[in-house]
């Protein structure tokens, strides 16, 4: 049977799905609280990870670990790097990867993490097509790409580190978790897909708009993917 691990960095990301759905057990783990239970007449296991790519593997291994979760979506708030994503978009990956990994010197394109075998990590072709056509049913007035997810364990509001970014990954947005959910995930021959809507424009206006838009565009994300559960 099929139960899905939803994860979302901050509570604000997952604060309206857990309010949704109905919880049958809590379980603690590695300071997280992980709700099993029922949400749109689907199983799921929904968690707050915490911030950045140690929390959201370590969030990862025990979903597939603990709840042998058969899906896994992240949600939550990223970065554009591209003009024409604005806030409030959504970016639905096509495949994910570490900006900040640099093993250039044995060999390595950068952002490859050696001897794992991919430079960058597939999502699931079902998953990125439902949430799509989600996105078109429950937030018709919100555009939704799909492309690459960059991350790494910074928050991106400088021009320079986003044009780096840019040349090197050809990233449709950036965030802090989706690449090593996606990368644990991928370890695990687990499906996933990340979902992220635009809170900001990841250069020096980023420190004004993050705080802004953060909670709106958490909500766009949040309404797709409970809207794709009972698709999958
Ligand atoms: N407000 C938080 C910190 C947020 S860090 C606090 O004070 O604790 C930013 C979060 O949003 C991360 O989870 C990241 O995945 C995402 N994010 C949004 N915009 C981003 C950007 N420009 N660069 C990197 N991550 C971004």
């Amino acid at each position: 049977m099929k139960k899905i691990g939803i994860i979302g960095a901050m509570e604000l990301e997952v604060e309206a799905l857990k309010s949704k759905m109905t919880i049958e057990r809590t379980v603690e783990k590695a300071s997280m609280e992980f709700q099993e239970g029922t949400l749109n007449g689907t199983a799921v296991v929904i968690v707050r990870s915490g911030i950045g790519k140690v929390n959201a593997a370590l969030c990862t291994q025990i979903l597939c670990d603990v709840f042998a979760v058969t899906h896994i979506i992240n949600t939550g708030v990223a970065g554009s790097l591209k003009n024409e994503i604005d806030i409030g978009d959504i970016v639905v990956s096509t495949d994910a990867l570490h900006h900040d990994v640099d093993v250039r010197v044995f060999g390595y394109p950068l952002g490859e993490v050696p001897q794992v075998g991919c430079l960058a990590f597939p999502a699931e072709e079902h998953l990125v097509q439902l949430a799509v056509s989600s996105c078109k049913e429950v937030n018709p007035d919100i555009r939704a790409y799909q492309g690459r997810i960059v991350s790494g364990d910074q928050f991106i509001s400088d021009k320079k580190v986003k044009e780096h970014i840019i040349e090197n990954f050809q990233g449709f947005c950036v965030e802090m978790e989706g690449a090593s959910i996606a990368h644990a995930a991928y370890l695990n021959h687990v499906p996933f897909v990340v979902i992220r809507a635009i809170s900001d424009k990841a250069d020096e206006s980023a420190e004004t708009a993050y705080p802004v838009f953060e909670k709106a565009a958490a909500a766009h994300s949040a309404a797709l993917v409970e809207h794709m559960l009972p698709l999958i």
